[in-house]
């Protein structure tokens, strides 16, 4: 679905993205994580057009899209869940989501898309008047990620989608992740810091280190992998 060929990102003199390859198949939950800086974020938005590519391809079902408009990537099946939400503080619930089927015509399929929305997130049914900027970290969350579900995408992109959330809520947010995947068959690709949880429901991960991917393995393999576990799961 997704097929990310020798990708290099600078910023101004700072070669932030080195050669990095990878493959997402249909269907699949990969997970990319890394420490901090190690560019999962600049991966993300080069996929998603948000910042220039110096070299390699992108290509999204066979098609390159490779520096391609951000906007226009929505139209063709690629949704993006920015670090920090980015959710629109000053509207309700219900207008959020409205924005986020900006690309789609088909206003009675919004209708319902809208309704199955608020039935795998029961915690937006019960807000949908509410300011988006007066909800918990974890409800803002749940928003941002039913609004990229709104633009109707075959390939969802979420950017550390349990930073600042409390346990029970990082558990809540990946077992919608799953569903997402399994029962609404969207692909994922997932940036993640919590490398244990984003390992445990991936098929399979890749580990950014300064730039580059240095280690790729299923989900479970690079759960027991005893480097990766002294480096980023805590022992
Ligand atoms: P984090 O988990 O902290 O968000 P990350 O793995 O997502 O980290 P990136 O945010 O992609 O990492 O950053 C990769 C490198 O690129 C870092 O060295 C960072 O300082 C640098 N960088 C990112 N954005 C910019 C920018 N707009 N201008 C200059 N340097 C940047």
């Amino acid at each position: 679905m997704l097929n990310v060929n020798d990708l290099n990102v600078y910023y101004g003199g700072i070669h932030a993205i080195k050669n990095i390859s990878f493959q997402i198949k249909k269907g699949e939950i990969v997970s990319l994580i890394g420490a901090n800086g190690a560019g999962k974020t600049s991966t993300l938005h080069a996929i998603s057009g948000l910042v220039p590519i110096k070299s390699g391809e992108i290509s999204l079902s066979g098609e390159n899209v490779t520096n391609i408009d951000a906007y226009k990537l929505v139209s063709r099946g690629m949704a993006h869940v920015p670090e920090g939400r980015r959710i629109f503080t000053e509207l309700t619930v219900l207008e959020n989501l409205e924005i986020g089927a900006f690309t789609r015509n088909d206003t009675d399929q919004i209708k319902k898309d809208m309704e199955h929305m608020f039935s795998l997130f029961p915690r937006l049914a019960e807000r949908k008047k509410q300011l988006a900027g007066t909800m918990s970290g974890g409800e803002q969350q749940m928003l941002a990620m039913a609004r990229a579900l709104m633009s109707n995408p075959s390939l969802l992109l979420l950017d550390e989608p349990s930073m600042g959330l409390a346990p029970l809520l990082v558990q809540e947010i990946f077992n919608i992740i799953v569903r997402i995947n399994k029962e609404e068959n969207v692909t994922v690709l997932l940036v993640e810091q919590n490398a244990n949880m984003a390992l445990s429901i991936a098929d399979r991960g890749y580990v950014l280190e300064t730039g580059k991917i240095i280690l790729e393995g299923t989900g479970k393999e690079l759960l027991t992998n005893p480097e990766i576990k002294k480096a980023y799961l805590g022992g």
